[in-house]
């Protein structure tokens, strides 16, 4: 699975329960969600620290800041 930001508690229970092997993610400074926790489980985690991800979300953060701190905000 490939994503732009680290999946939430959520999500990372479902890339668990469909037995994801490999999990991509764009970065995760602005959101660190289950990467820990996935790893801990066998999950193969490759954070690309890319900075254009980490731009793409830290614009979208600073305008829709209500958005952000409705689904994820503080951890
Ligand atoms: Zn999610």
């Amino acid at each position: 699975m490939v994503t732009t930001l680290a999946p939430c508690w959520y999500c990372s229970g479902l890339v668990r329960q469909f037995r994801i092997g490999t999990l991509i993610v764009g970065e995760s400074r602005t959101f660190a969600g289950g990467l820990d926790w996935l790893r801990e489980h066998g999950v193969e985690v490759i954070d690309l620290d890319s900075t254009e991800c980490r731009e793409l979300l830290e614009a979208f953060i600073a305008k829709h800041p209500e958005v952000w701190n409705e689904d994820i905000g503080e951890e």
